[in-house]
């Protein structure tokens, strides 16, 4: 087969069209390649033992055997260690929570005497006042953490305030920011924790993904797990943040 040179410039475009479509599927097939699995956005995680995760330095926490995945460490320890120069001590309570973790807190808060007579889904409204059903918490990514209380009064003290005040001035600039901030703005979900910092530039990924990948069916194996649908566990609460 020969082609005349006035066929040229056909040729040319048919070539690019070609590129184009190439160009697009290629995209496409990387957008559609998840970072993240099922697992791991579920918390069906050990971070002892998986190589993405990295032990927090007894020094910064509460007890040891506190995971982050490496990225977060790094960019929490350089917060630690900004805050030290302004003579602000930063402690995690908590950082990584597997699913098991969250469903012995989840099932725990579920059995408490005070429930006695309750219908699960107020229940449930209840306890996710402040805790996740297990399966949708931040604490499964290894991106969140919890700093030096787990209490809002504790930010209202000199103390507690310096802290706060730290964390909102110089969190965001290594990618922290407070998600469960006032609802006043209209977010849905959890109550205030101005304890609860998560890394962005991950957490953000995370939750992307979870919202492709994640559906209810998938959130399970926990008491009263029979109501993520009609309480919209993923919309109210998964994505009840503030952005
Ligand atoms: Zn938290």
């Amino acid at each position: 087969m020969t082609f005349k040179k006035e066929q040229y410039p056909r040729m040319t475009l048919v070539m690019l069209c070609l590129f184009s479509i190439l160009l697009i599927s290629f995209s496409s097939l990387i957008r559609n390649n998840n970072s993240y699995t099922k697992d791991e956005l579920l918390g069906k995680i050990n971070p002892a033992s998986d190589p993405n995760f990295s032990e927090i330095p007894s020094k910064c926490c509460i007890r040891s055997g506190m995971y982050l995945r490496i990225e977060v460490l790094d960019a929490f320890l350089e917060l630690y260690k900004n805050a030290e120069d302004e003579n602000i001590k930063l402690v995690v309570i908590s950082a990584t929570r597997p699913f098991h973790h969250q469903k012995s807190i989840w099932d725990k808060k579920w059995e408490r005497s005070q429930y006695m007579g309750w219908q699960d889904f107020e229940k449930a409204r209840d306890i996710l006042k402040y805790s996740s059903m297990p399966g949708t918490s931040r604490h499964h990514w290894g991106t969140d953490l919890d700093l030096n209380a787990l209490e809002n009064s504790y930010f209202e003290t000199k103390e507690g305030n310096n802290v706060y005040d730290f964390l909102e001035r110089c969190g965001g600039e290594l990618g922290f920011a407070q998600v469960y901030t006032s609802k006043s703005n209209g977010r849905t979900g959890y109550e205030e924790e101005k304890w609860h910092w998560s890394y962005m530039p991950v957490s953000s990924v995370m939750l992307e993904e979870y919202n492709e990948l994640i559906t209810t069916k998938d959130i399970d194996g926990f008491n009263g797990s029979a109501i993520v649908d009609s309480i919209q566990i993923i919309a109210n609460f998964v994505n009840g943040i503030t952005k």
